[in-house]
C-alpha cells in the first residue's frame, strides 16, 4: 500500500453529470466521498449540451450560471426539406457548454464536501469482502461502495461484469461554428432538428453563446456515413462546412432490456448504465435522475438498512426504464413513418403540446401513451410491427 491510501464510504469513477450529482447528494448527506475523473477539468465532452427543462427540473440546484441560451422555438424539417417553425410560450430547453456545465456540477459536489480529483484515470478496480479498492496515478483508495459514472464503455462496468453489450450503442458526430455574420441572430432562442433522414436518429443545430453546435446521430451502422450527413445538414442550414471546428464523435449507450446495473456494493449511473433516451438521444436527464437514485441506494446501504445496492435497479426501472422502453416504441413508429410523424408534429397542436410537455418535464411517454385511449392497443401493435428488423 502506498502512503496515499485512503478509505471512503463511496468512490465515484467519473465526474460527468451523473457522477457529480451522486457525489454532491451523498456528500451533502454526510458520506465521505471521493470522485475521480481521468480528464483535467474543465474538460469538454462530445455532446450537444442541450439540457431540457425536464432535466433542469430534476436537479435541486440552479443551472443559470452555465446556461448559454433558453430555447422556446424549433425549426423542424424532414430529410433536409420542408422546414417549418414551431414554438412554445415557456422554456423547452437550455443550451450549455459541457466544459462549463460539468465543471460547475463538479464544483457543487466539492462544495458539498466531496473530495474531487481530476486528471486521475482509474486503471484498476478490485472488490473483496465488501471493500472496493481503486487504483489511480499510483495511489490506491478503498471504499465500502463504488459508483461507476464513467460513461460509455467504462472500466467500472467491465470490472464488475455489469452493463450492456457495447455494440448496442448509437453514434453521433458534432462540431461547432462561430455565430458570426448574422448566424447567431437567426438562431437566437431557436434550435433546428432535421428528422427522418438518418436511420435511428436525426440532425440538430443548437445555438450557444458565441457559437452554434451542429450534429448528426443514429444507429451504430450509420457511423461511417455521419461525416457526409453532417455536411449535407450544414448546407441545408446555410452553414459553411469548411468553417466547422472541433469535429468529434462519440457513442450513446443504450441499455439492453434487463441488463444488470447493480450488484453487491457496486452500481452504474448515467451512460455507464446505458440510460440514454433512444428517441431523443437525451442522456443528461437520466444522468441527473440516476445520480439521485444511486445516492439514495448508497445511503440506505451505508446506514445498514439494506444488504446490497440492488434496490437501485428497481428504482431505475420505476423512474426511468418505463419511459425508455416506451421511447423505443415511439422511435420504431417514427422510423417506419417519418413523413406522417413530422406531419402530425406540424399540424397537430395537441401532439406538439405533448412533445413540449415531454421536454418541459410536465409529461412522460407513459402519460402520452395513456392519453391515446382506445388507440393505445393500435399504437402498441404498430410499434411491434414497426420494430421488426430494426436494431434494438
Ligand atoms: C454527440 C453527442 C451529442 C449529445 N447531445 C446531448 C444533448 O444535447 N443533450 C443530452 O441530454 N444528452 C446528449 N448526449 C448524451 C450525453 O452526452 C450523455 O448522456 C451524458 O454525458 C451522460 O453523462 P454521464 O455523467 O453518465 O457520463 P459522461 O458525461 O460521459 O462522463 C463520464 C466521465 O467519466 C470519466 N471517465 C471515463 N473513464 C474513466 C476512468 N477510467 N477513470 C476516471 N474517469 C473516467 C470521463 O472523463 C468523463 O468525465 C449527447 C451525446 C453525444 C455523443
Amino acid at each position: 500500500m502506498s502512503a496515499n491510501d485512503s478509505t471512503y464510504d463511496t468512490i465515484i469513477v467519473g465526474a460527468g453529470p451523473a457522477g457529480s450529482t451522486a457525489a454532491r447528494l451523498l456528500a451533502r448527506g454526510g458520506a465521505k466521498v471521493l470522485m475521480l475523473d481521468r480528464a483535467a477539468f474543465p474538460r469538454d465532452k462530445p455532446c450537444g449540451g442541450g439540457v431540457t427543462n425536464q432535466a433542469a427540473r430534476a436537479l435541486d440546484i440552479d443551472l443559470a450560471p452555465v446556461i448559454e441560451q433558453t430555447i422556446t422555438k424549433a425549426q423542424v424539417s424532414l430529410k433536409l426539406g420542408g422546414a417549418f417553425d414551431r414554438e412554445w410560450p415557456e422554456p423547452l430547453s437550455y443550451t450549455t457548454r459541457r466544459s462549463r456545465l460539468d465543471a460547475y456540477l463538479a464544483e457543487q459536489a466539492s462544495k458539498a464536501g466531496a473530495d474531487f480529483r481530476d486528471a486521475s484515470p482509474v486503471r484498476e478496480i478490485e472488490a473483496s469482502d465488501g471493500v472496493v479498492t481503486v487504483r489511480s496515478n499510483g495511489d490506491s483508495y478503498r471504499a465500502r461502495t463504488l459508483i461507476g459514472a464513467d460513461g460509455a464503455n467504462g472500466i467500472t462496468a467491465r470490472s464488475a461484469g455489469l452493463g450492456s453489450d457495447p455494440q448496442r450503442a448509437a453514434v453521433a458526430l458534432e462540431a461547432n461554428v462561430a455565430a458570426e455574420n448574422g448566424l447567431g441572430d437567426r438562431w437566437d432562442s431557436k434550435i433546428a432538428v432535421d428528422l427522418g433522414g438518418i436511420p435511428g436518429g436525426f440532425g440538430w443545430l443548437f445555438p450557444k453563446g458565441d457559437h452554434i453546435n451542429v450534429g448528426v446521430g443514429g444507429w451504430k451502422q450509420v457511423g461511417p456515413t455521419l461525416r457526409a450527413r453532417l455536411s449535407a445538414l450544414c448546407s441545408f442550414l446555410e452553414i459553411d462546412d469548411s468553417k466547422l471546428t472541433g469535429l468529434r464523435g462519440h457513442h450513446l449507450p443504450l441499455r439492453d432490456r434487463g441488463a444488470p446495473i447493480a450488484r453487491g456494493n457496486t452500481l452504474l449511473v448515467g451512460d455507464a448504465a446505458g440510460l440514454v433516451d433512444p428517441l431523443s438521444g437525451e442522456g443528461i436527464h437520466a444522468a441527473f435522475v440516476s445520480g439521485r437514485l444511486a445516492s439514495d441506494a448508497v445511503e440506505r446501504y451505508l446506514s445498514g438498512e439494506t444488504d446490497d445496492l440492488t434496490s437501485y435497479d428497481a428504482a431505475v426501472g420505476r423512474e426511468l426504464m418505463l419511459d425508455i422502453e416506451l421511447s423505443h416504441k415511439f422511435q420504431a413508429v417514427f422510423q417506419r413513418f417519418p413523413r406522417v410523424s413530422v406531419a402530425v408534429l406540424r399540424f397537430s397542436d395537441r401532439f406538439w403540446g405533448q412533445m413540449c410537455g415531454l421536454a418541459r418535464g410536465e409529461m412522460t411517454y407513459t402519460q402520452i401513451e395513456a392519453r391515446l385511449g382506445v388507440f393505445r392497443h393500435f399504437f402498441n401493435g404498430l410499434a411491434k410491427v414497426s420494430a421488426v428488423g430494426l436494431p434494438r
